[in-house]
């Protein structure tokens, strides 16, 4: 038997239950769970809801989408059982310590042969723990192909393992696709100035990758609504930080941040809120030739001057998750660096609906996760 919790009402406490264990798919595997993130994406599931501005988007617009969901896609720990027709070059071995890539897709369409299941347009019916297809705040999991459970070092632990396939992944993601255009600065002007919106889980990790992959000479300014996250943050070695005080007008908050830029703003900005705030703050923040990454899925629309993006060449890109292939990189990225994850936070599996609700509420400093079972570890 397995335990899972379940989304049976919207926004109503979750509901833990005992099942069957499933069967080990032909060409996957089962794979006992250690920890599960909690993640900002099951928020999503448990209101439905994406604020797209003018209207609104949900999960159960999918199809293929009915009540109770199973979420958790962040997922790690140890393989229990093989399939029989799983692909041999994985290499994949009973009791190896895993985590697992939930952006599986038809495994047939253009993108998934080209190692973008990211982006399969089946992915509500596909990802695990997203839409339809049972998720990992559960002690067990079904995988259906080898190639997307991936062996951890055992330089990583589980804990950290288990974020590294969404917040870890999604970061890595938009750190790298800055990485040119701080290069770039750095080429032209000596150094770059990089702003990081955003001081919770995925704004930190982002700093750690960060430091680890721009120049030495790069300024990394962290901005968040509570300065006892950005406290954290220039623990953690950010260049310095700049409080967004609600209390402030937007013109002394746009003076106050576009200051901590090098001359006259930012080369590079990654906000993980993407508010309308948010948004425009930063894009009037932006130097001519920056790139404004866009990641997080707060929700909402935004107005831009769009002379400012032609005449400074500006950039604005959008970055959701990562492929298995940026996967691996990162995996050996964190291993090599022995990168340090943000604070974490443990629940267990009984209290998923106090993490989901203090996540709600901003409450998590640093990123939550379930810990499922100490045996699962070993
Ligand atoms: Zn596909
Ligand atoms: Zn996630």
């Amino acid at each position: 038997m397995m335990k899972r919790a379940e989304i049976v009402e919207l926004n109503k406490p979750l509901r833990i239950v005992e099942v069957d264990i499933p069967a080990t798919p032909k060409k996957g595997a089962i794979v006992k769970i250690a920890y599960s993130g909690v993640c900002h994406s099951d928020l999503h599931q448990w209101d439905d809801c994406i604020d797209l501005g003018n209207t609104t988007i949900g999960l159960s617009d999918a199809v293929g989408y009915k009540l109770p969901l199973i979420p958790g896609h962040e997922i790690s720990g140890t393989v229990q059982s093989i399939g029989e027709e799983a692909d041999a070059t994985a290499g994949l071995k009973v009791g190896d310590r895993v985590a697992v890539y939930p952006w599986i897709g038809c495994s047939k369409c253009g993108v998934c042969t080209h190692g973008k299941s990211e982006c399969c347009k089946e992915r509500q019916l596909t990802v695990i723990g997203v839409g339809a297809s049972s998720g990992g705040h559960s002690t067990h999991v079904a995988v259906s192909e080898v190639q997307f459970v991936v062996k951890l070092p055992e330089s990583i632990p589980l804990d950290l393992g288990c974020m590294l396939p969404c917040s870890g992944l999604t970061t890595y993601n938009a750190v790298t696709s800055v990485l040119d255009t701080v290069e770039k600065a750095t080429l032209y002007h000596g150094k770059a100035s990089v702003l990081i919106i955003g001081a919770g889980g995925l704004g930190l990790w982002s700093l750690r990758l960060a430091q680890a992959l721009f120049p030495p000479t790069t300024e990394i300014i962290v901005a968040d609504i509570s300065a006892e996250k950005l406290k954290v943050a220039k623990e953690r070695g950010c260049h310095d930080t700049v409080f967004w005080d609600r209390s402030l007008s937007a013109a002394d908050l746009h003076k106050a941040t576009i200051s901590k830029g090098n001359k006259g703003g930012f080369d590079a900005i990654m906000d993980f809120v993407n508010s309308q705030v948010t948004a425009e703050r930063a894009f009037r923040c932006l130097k001519p030739y920056g790139l404004h990454v866009m990641v997080g899925l707060f929700g909402g629309a935004a107005t831009f001057p769009l002379p400012m993006l032609t005449l400074g060449a500006r950039q604005i890109k959008g970055v959701y998750v990562g492929s298995l292939q940026q996967f691996n990189e990162l995996i050996n990225l964190v291993s090599k660096n022995k990168l340090e994850p943000p604070p974490l936070n443990y629940f267990k599996l009984n209290d998923i609906t106090k993490a989901f609700t203090l996540l709600k509420e901003g409450k998590i400093n640093g990123r939550g996760l379930i810990k499922h079972d100490d045996k699962a570890s070993l």
